[in-house]
């Protein structure tokens, strides 16, 4: 075997690789499954699911379930991966949940995913670990086919990509929630911020704070500098025919509701108010076995 690297073709694997998950994820796990913000055929859905799922995110079901409850209990004591519940907890903690929490159930929450036989085939049902180990064992076997049919490098550089993709979205989940790493355009009742490096990492996804603002919107950037490649995609997709979008919200575009990062911020109330709900949502003892 030559342990020679070739740096040209490695990065070339590595960069294409690295775009195919991340927009696998953005594109794909995220505006379309999670939000449905545009629709899309189904050979390309499938397509981009694949890029997201080869870049171990687990079950497509489990993975937008988990995303609509954190829209649903943004910075609540329900919210998945806050980070007001804890820095690590929220950054890698929750994946280590072997069940779903009381209050979030796909079968009432993504029954639209449900219905799809093959997210269902990559999903583990209750037990959330043997989803995460479906997606583990498909992302390996699928960089051993690389290396017999390209060669180590290729499946080196693959696996590279998939593994830091992997990382984007939790490192996500923690900056994008936390005011001192970005700027507030719009005055959600929660704590989301616009970041500029996570969006470039993450094919304009960083600029979360208008997205919570607008999570049905499959556009997340407004500003002439917030440049947003993940829509450009669905946009060229749309062009091609490929793709219906429905109007990104004219308040996005327009900024009526934007004020720079000075915006008048009086969510604090708001916040506690969410936090004791949620808190007493709990305590229900409705809540307690049944899913
Ligand atoms: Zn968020
Ligand atoms: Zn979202």
């Amino acid at each position: 075997m030559n342990l020679n690297l070739n740096w040209i073709e490695f990065t070339a694997v590595f960069s294409v690789m690295f775009l195919l998950h991340t927009f696998g994820i953005t594109f794909g796990y995220h505006r379309l499954l999670s939000h449905r913000s545009f629709k899309c055929i189904k050979p390309l859905e499938y397509f981009f699911v694949l890029c997201g799922y080869l870049a171990f995110e687990g079950s497509p079901i489990w993975w937008a379930t988990i995303h609509r409850a954190h829209h649903r209990h943004h910075d609540t004591p329900l919210d998945p991966h806050s980070p007001r519940n804890g820095i690590l907890y929220a950054h890698f903690g929750w994946l280590g949940e072997k069940r779903y929490p009381d209050h979030i159930d796909p079968i009432t929450q993504s029954q639209d995913l449900i219905k799809d036989p093959i997210y269902r085939l990559l999903d583990g049902g209750d037990d959330l670990r043997r989803g995460h180990h479906i997606s583990f064992a498909t992302g390996f076997a699928f960089r051993a086919l690389l290396w017999a049919v390209f060669g180590w490098q290729v499946a080196l550089a693959s696996l590279l990509a998939g593994l830091l993709v992997m990382q984007t979205p939790l490192w996500l989940n923690v900056v994008c929630h936390l005011r001192q790493f970005g700027y507030r355009s719009f005055a959600t009742t929660d704590d989301s911020v616009n970041c500029w490096w996570v969006a470039a990492l993450t094919m304009g996804e960083g600029w979360h704070n208008n997205h919570h603002a607008f999570p049905g919107s499959p556009r997340m950037g407004a500003r002439w500098f917030e440049v947003d490649p993940t829509w450009m995609l669905i946009a060229a997709c749309k062009k091609l025919g490929w793709v219906t979008v429905a109007n990104v919200p004219e308040k996005l575009m327009s900024g009526r509701a934007c004020k720079g990062s000075s915006v008048k911020d009086d969510r604090g109330l708001v916040i506690a108010q969410n936090i004791a709900a949620a808190a007493a949502e709990l305590k229900k003892p409705a809540l307690s076995g049944s899913r």
